[in-house]
């Protein structure tokens, strides 16, 4: 066969590390990427985001993104500063949850005084790429000159997350972008692939697996009660995009079958507020019990005692709400966001509860209550614990060790090659090692930069 037709995939970014995912196919004349996300640190402005991409994105043809996360998403205005000029392909949910995200990331970005990004998180060029952007149901095809086609398959991680399937020469190529924790509350399965040739898999979890979920609503509905009696304010830090929406779910279900009193419930925060719109919108997505559900008459993200503060009045107003009441704010991890105040007000006093709900990072005010720091520098302040401090783990978007093997084993009779992504190297290479073991099956993990030939 003629080398030109051969396909190249670089790891541009997004080998050897959860986040940051970029890669870029070249093949029979065209160029493809998938995703174009930030690389996540301790700082969102870090200057490797920044600098130039080791292609020309002005020839780049298109553009798929797998799901609205920002270290999917993140640098597509970047892209555009470049000169890209291609098309941008992604399900239709995943288009509006990366307006709303950019957006946000934009709105963070432009009070680092710090940084000088002005010129690139620019409204003109969100816009931009929003222009360029065309959707796909999951299972539309889309045919592209010189024998390329496309299509999604739901990942389940998100709303609107999508595997993004190419068939070419032949061969069945499958990036998965992240893996869903199925079953999850909301989403329907990850789909299964079966008669992939070459797998492009996300790896996250590779060396560990999660809590029993069927645990995490029992311990939901106690802590929440625990509180309730001590007439205390309960806090959750939440990441709003997924897991606040599960959250709110999960509390309309305790509070529909009285297992939980009627209090104050507060979502403090506005990006989550945009996203559970989005939510709401795009139902049909939803699987088959939550949608009974909601056919039956239910709206599952509204309940008694639910309020939703956008503005910063509302949101201030909180504080003189009576107790008992539960507060939902972001971020997820403490490290800026509403919730700072809350932890603020609510942490030196011993009838409150802090519940942590997902992964706390080295280096954020999250990881400093969840690993029992008693004395906390909070906006200025001196803030002693001495809340309760509860975590519940079972929350995680991501598949774990034993269902990342179990998804490739549908695919082990086809499979050349599966190349682990997105996850730490530890990560990466235990799975790697136990797709070996236990499916025979060819697992390669690469790193960043590097670019491999597939033999199609
Ligand atoms: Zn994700």
């Amino acid at each position: 066969m003629d080398n030109d037709t051969k396909l190249k995939i670089t790891f541009c970014s997004g080998a050897g590390t959860v986040t940051g995912a970029n890669f870029l196919i070249e093949g029979n004349g065209k160029k493809f990427l998938v995703d174009c996300g930030l690389i996540q640190g301790e700082k969102l402005a870090d200057d490797i985001n920044w600098e130039k991409f080791s292609y020309d994105a002005s020839s780049i043809d298109i553009l798929f993104i797998t799901h609205g996360h920002i270290d999917h998403i993140g640098r597509i205005p970047k892209l555009i500063h470049e000169g890209f000029k291609g098309k941008i392909v992604s399900t239709i949910p995943t288009k509006e949850i990366t307006e709303v995200m950019l957006a946000d990331t934009a709105h963070l970005l432009s009070r680092d005084v710090d940084n000088n990004l002005a010129e690139i998180y620019t409204p003109e060029n969100i816009k931009k790429a929003l222009s360029l952007w065309e959707t796909l149901e999951y299972g539309q095809k889309l045919n592209v000159d010189h024998g390329f086609q496309f299509s999604y398959k739901d990942a389940g991680h998100i709303l609107g997350s999508g595997m993004l399937e190419i068939v070419y020469n032949h061969k069945k190529i499958v990036f998965t972008g992240d893996l869903g924790n199925s079953p999850s509350p909301l989403l329907r399965d990850t789909e299964a692939i079966t008669d992939a040739d070459y797998l492009f898999m996300e790896s996250c979890y590779g060396d560990r697996n999660h809590e029993e979920r069927d645990l995490r609503k029992k311990k939901l509905q106690e802590i929440i009660n625990e509180n309730y009696n001590r007439k205390g304010v309960l806090m959750i830090p939440t990441f709003s995009l997924e897991r606040t929406q599960e959250l709110l779910y999960e509390i309309d279900s305790l509070v529909e079958n009285n297992l939980i009193p009627h209090m104050p419930i507060f979502l403090d925060s506005p990006l989550a507020i945009k996203l559970t719109a989005i939510y709401r919108k795009y139902e049909k997505y939803f699987n088959p019990t939550a949608l009974k559900i909601i056919n039956g008459g239910d709206d599952i993200f509204n309940f008694i005692g639910l309020k939703m503060t956008e503005e910063t009045e509302e949101s201030k107003a909180i504080l003189s709400a009576p107790s008992p009441k539960i507060v939902m704010a972001g971020s997820g991890m403490s490290n800026g966001g509403r919730i700072l105040h809350h932890e603020k007000n609510y942490l030196p006093s011993a009838i409150n509860t802090l519940l942590l709900i997902g992964y706390q990072s080295v280096g954020t005010l999250g990881r400093s209550i969840e690993s029992g720091v008693k004395k906390l520098h909070i906006m200025g302040e001196d803030v002693h614990v001495k809340a309760h401090i509860e975590i519940i783990s079972g929350y995680s978007g991501h598949k774990d060790s034993d269902h990342l093997v179990e998804f490739v084993s549908d695919t082990a009779k086809t499979v050349k090659k599966v190349f682990l992504l997105m996850g730490e190297p530890k990560a990466s290479m235990f799975l790697a090692q136990k797709l070996k073991d236990n499916l025979s099956v060819n697992a390669y993990v690469p790193v960043s930069g590097e670019q491999i030939t597939l033999d199609c």
